[in-house]
């Protein structure tokens, strides 16, 4: 099939703008029943704040303190604001299954026994 430049008119902005031949095979292909509603730009501009834009208004399962998040949190209640979720994770040491090394363990030291006080002390004092 033979594809077209069509002129559209944005739904934003209301401009028109040009749904090229090679969109509309693209459009075919995948099955699309629209044709775009919106000019690249504004479509480039809805992109970008969905990505950038978006935060979550959370409540921090540990300190109670309302934060914001720049995705869905998948389990609300258990949901940390970012203080508490970096202090919780500077706590967990990495687990590193089998790898430990074992530093420094000091070996059973010999251990020193007192010293005895030698029985015979040096007679100092001589009789004069
Ligand atoms: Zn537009
Ligand atoms: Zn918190």
């Amino acid at each position: 099939m033979d594809f077209q430049d069509k002129t559209l008119n944005c739904r934003d902005c209301n401009k028109e703008f040009v749904w090229t031949a090679g969109e509309q095979s693209f459009y075919q292909e995948k099955g699309f029943q629209n044709p775009p509603a919106r000019c690249p730009d504004c479509r480039a501009a809805r992109k970008a704040n969905r990505s950038s834009g978006q935060q979550y208004e959370i409540t921090c399962a540990e300190c109670g303190k309302t934060d914001t998040v720049p995705f869905q949190p998948r389990n609300p209640s258990t949901v940390l604001c970012s203080e508490c979720f970096k202090a919780k994770r500077g706590q967990q040491p990495k687990e590193e299954p089998g790898e430990e090394p074992k530093t420094e363990e000091p070996k059973e030291e010999p251990t020193e026994e007192p010293k005895e006080e030698p029985k015979e002390k040096p007679k100092e004092k001589s009789k004069e």
